[in-house]
């Protein structure tokens, strides 16, 4: 076939649509779609995703593609299948679903270069190919492509004795182990030994490594833990002639090094047993079925997603486990690590371009079959898909905030339905949305009610902070919460204190005027950062000093006020000096293995307390921690967000799962203004089926989903009228489209009405039954695309939005 139709990477809606291009003859037999391709487009040159072949085009004057990117396709043909249905969900651009599927390194434009595969020799190669690779050890993709090679190329690619390597600017670089091997004979390597003096123990212990045959490859790394030597020592053995230095390029795993422990699988209790029976029936079948897993916090559902995996691992198939990106803990890691050893693969945000490039390539070549990880691991790269699970499936961060805005939960059940194959939905809270399908039958209801071994959840006690207040005390720790740390203190045991951040700000007002310190270019309050004594917007990065007197009154008496980590790190040292505390929050973990390192801080037993906000939330699983105390729970209950009850109660229950999962019995102390609020309510008897009752009324009520699908259209611009009057307009519209019975609200200005000197106003549409929506949104993106290229509009549209901020 002689031409290809592409997507180019021109984000815009005249653009967003294939264009023809001609295959040039010397490359004809070598592209098949989902490889990218760079192509002249007007004056310029882009990149663009081939999305299929053909023989004829419609048009003349076709202009030729310019370069091959790939000579393997970046996109399988599912996955190009799965870009077209996001676009049609989300409204984004085409070449931006693509592009959301493929590792950043991919992304941007790196120097590409074409090296020998890991298992493979120059000898593999086919003859040209040796030349090239014998001179330099490498070969330049252009070069590659201007001597002819491709076609070889590309063979041996499939083969694995070639692959194609991004140089990453410096982060990402490949990386190289330096190894060493012995560089004498067996019987020279034996006497060296013997004849080493008295005083170079090491250099003896480094060359007793390389016994009995002198013939080993280690790192340096390795000689290092096995002896204890120094680099120094190395380097002598080196001189002598005695070692020979070698590099080698090595993954850059960041789980590398690690010991896993080995686990088996765990003989599953009755009701685990009953729960998975179902999940191994489909994939024994072969067949897509969505199974909601509701489990409480510790009753064993981690153990039945490894089964499951399992049996799809046995059967020759890939699954994918997505997990949040905060709960990605090196614990939660392990457990899938220490199951399938070095068939898993770990994608997450915490890892370098370089790292995640290199998770995914292994994906792409078949060399793992279980990729766990966050949000955009669901479209991990396998094509035999036998499962995906989704763990906690009501967090939000599942749905991501930018184009192209997707929920992985939808993707991937889309994907599951195309390779018949099952999905398990796992929570000890479910979205309402999951509930309420599960309860209409569209997914299979599976249940864990009780934790494994019959332990109970731990005693929850809510505290009225106002009733303290009443009884004069002040302090951020009520009595109750006070005398349960101190007496964890006395026995050694260890607390996990809760502070909820969210909804939280820690704002700067002055005690006799009011005046609060607000960002100069969006309608919000700075934040205040003791570290600097800064101010910070959170939405525009303005920053500047905490003020010594009010700007408005001059009075003196002008401080912050909310509770940050910070503040209660000091009362508590102050209240329980004896206490070892350590504080988890953005500060404290900013650096790379921060987080990981107070974890295990903690779990050694190294702390007795351990602080911190949503970081610590979730995953968390130490036998010590007898106590949880959540120093404020409703301070998200009052967002502006018809799902602030829902996520409290989610919140609540996950902190208080944290506490007595394992021999020792565990207590909740829950600190709030409002006690009587169903959601802070409910967490007191662990009722989410209660409160879910109680939480579907009310959504009822108020027309939202999962009564009603949701879709918000925002609209942002520099002036306060063409805000309005385009959002008017838009309302208009829809009013005159929409079918009876669907609900247009607006024109409103949004919770935060203005952000970075840009006013925003939103339109909210509620409606059951749609089948045109997304045509008329498009619709409406179309009549005002010249206003928002030419005049600094902007409108974007959410369907289904998580954030109502
Ligand atoms: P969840 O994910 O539902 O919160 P976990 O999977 O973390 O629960 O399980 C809680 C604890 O129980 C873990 O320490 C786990 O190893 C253990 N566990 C799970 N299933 C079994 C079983 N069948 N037998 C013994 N221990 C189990
Ligand atoms: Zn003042
Ligand atoms: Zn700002």
């Amino acid at each position: 076939m002689k031409i290809a139709s592409v997507i180019v990477d021109v984000p815009a809606m005249q653009t967003d649509r294939p264009f023809d291009y001609k295959i040039p003859e010397k490359w004809s037999g070598l592209i098949v779609p989902g490889m990218r391709v760079i192509v002249p487009f007007g004056p310029r040159k882009v990149q663009g995703f081939i999305l299929e072949l053909k023989d004829h085009s419609e048009h003349k004057r076709l202009k030729s593609i310019e370069e091959l990117t790939d000579l393997t396709p970046s996109l399988t043909p599912e996955l190009l299948e799965l870009g077209n249905w996001l676009t049609e969900k989300t409204l984004c651009f085409k070449v931006s679903a693509f592009q959301a599927m493929l590792p950043s390194a991919m992304k941007a434009k790196y120097d590409k270069v074409i090296k020998l595969g890991a298992a493979a020799e120059i000898k593999d190669l086919p003859e040209d190919l040796q030349k090239a690779f014998s001179e330099k050890g490498q070969l330049d993709w252009k070069e590659a492509d201007q001597h002819g090679f491709f076609k070889q190329v590309q063979k041996a690619l499939e083969k694995g004795h070639l692959e194609t390597v991004y140089q990453v600017a410096q982060k990402g670089r490949q990386k190289q182990a330096r190894y060493l091997t012995g560089n004498l004979t067996e019987s020279e390597l034996l006497l060296a030994i013997e004849e080493m003096p008295q005083k170079a123990e090491k250099q003896k212990a480094v060359l007793e490594c390389f016994l009995p045959d002198g013939k080993q490859l280690l790192t340096q790394q390795e000689i290092k833990q096995l002896t204890g030597c120094s680099d120094a020592v190395i380097r002598t053995l080196v001189k002598k002639d005695m070692l020979k230095e070698t590099f080698k390029e090595v993954y850059r795993d960041p789980y590398a090094g690690r010991d896993f422990i080995k686990t088996e699988a765990l003989e599953l209790t009755a009701e685990q047993a009953e729960a998975i029976s179902p999940v191994l029936k489909t994939i024994e079948e072969n067949r897509h079925e969505v199974f909601l897993l509701y489990g409480i916090t510790g009753s064993g559902k981690t153990e039945i997603y490894l089964q499951s995996i399992e049996e799809v691992l046995k059967k020759g198939k890939e699954a994918i486990v997505l997990v949040p990106e905060i709960s990605l803990t090196p614990q939660m890691v392990n457990r899938f690590k220490g199951r399938f050893g070095s068939l898993v693969a770990v994608l997450h945000s915490g890892l370098s371009i370089g790292e995640k490039y290199d998770e995914w390539r292994k994906i792409q070549r078949k060399e793992v079959k279980l990729v766990v990880g966050a949000r955009s691991a669901v479209f991990a790269p396998f094509e035999n898909l036998g499962m995906i699970i989704i763990d906690e499936e009501h967090e939000s961060s599942y749905k991501q905030e930018e184009n192209p805005r997707y929920h992985a939960r939808d993707a991937a059940i889309h994907r599951a339905e195309k390779h018949h194959c099952p999905v398990i939905l796992g929570s000890a809270t479910p979205a309402l949305e999951s509930f309420a399908r599960a309860q209409k039958g569209v997914y299979t209801l599976l249940e864990l009610k009780e934790r494994v071994n019959k332990r109970a959840l731990p005693a929850v006690e809510l505290v009225d902070m106002r009733e303290e207040l009443r009884s004069g005390n002040r302090s951020m720790f009520s009595e109750s919460l006070f005398s349960k740390l101190k007496d964890r203190l006395e026995k050694g045991h260890q607390t996990v204190l809760f502070l909820n951040k969210r909804g939280y700000s820690s704002f700067v007002m002055c005690r006799d005027c009011g005046y609060v310190i607000g960002c100069p270019h969006c309608d919000i309050s700075l934040t205040y950062h003791r570290k600097g004594q800064q101010m910070k917007c959170h939405y525009c990065g303005y920053e500047e000093f905490a003020p010594a007197t009010c700007p408005e009154c001059s009075s003196k008496h002008i401080r912050f006020f909310g509770t940050g980590t910070q503040r209660v790190e000091e009362e508590l040292t102050s209240v329980l000096p004896e206490a070892r505390v350590i504080r988890m929050d953005v500060d404290t973990t900013s650096r790379k293995g921060a987080h990981e390192r107070l974890l295990s801080s903690f779990g050694k037993g190294e702390a007795d307390i351990l602080l911190g906000t949503q970081m610590i939330a979730k995953g968390l699983d130490f036998p010590n921690v007898t106590l949880v105390g959540v120093l404020a729970a409703d301070t998200m209950l009052h967002l502006p967000d018809f799902r602030a009850a829902e996520k409290t109660f989610q919140l609540l229950t996950q902190v208080s799962g944290r506490a007595g999962r394992h021999e020792l019995s565990g207590e909740v102390v829950i600190q709030t203004y409002t006690p009587g609020h169903y959601s802070i309510e409910k967490t007191k008897q662990h009722d989410y089926l209660e409160f879910y009752d109680t939480e579907m009324a009310a959504r009822k009520l108020h027309s939202y989903p999962p009564f009603y699908y949701l879709a918000v259209i925002n609209v942002s611009h520099p002036e306060i009228a063409k805000t309005v009057s385009v959002t008017e307009k838009i309302v208009q519209y829809l009013k005159g489209t929409v079918e009876s019975g669907t609900i247009i609200l607006g024109p409103v200005s949004s919770p935060i009405p203005r952000i970075n000197n840009r006013y925003r106003y939103q339109c909210m549409i509620k409606y059951k039954r749609e089948k045109n929506l997304p045509e008329t949104l498009k619709q409406i993106l179309e009549r005002f695309q010249q206003e928002m290229q030419q005049e600094d509009l902007l409108i974007s549209i959410d369907m289904n939005p998580q954030n109502m901020m």
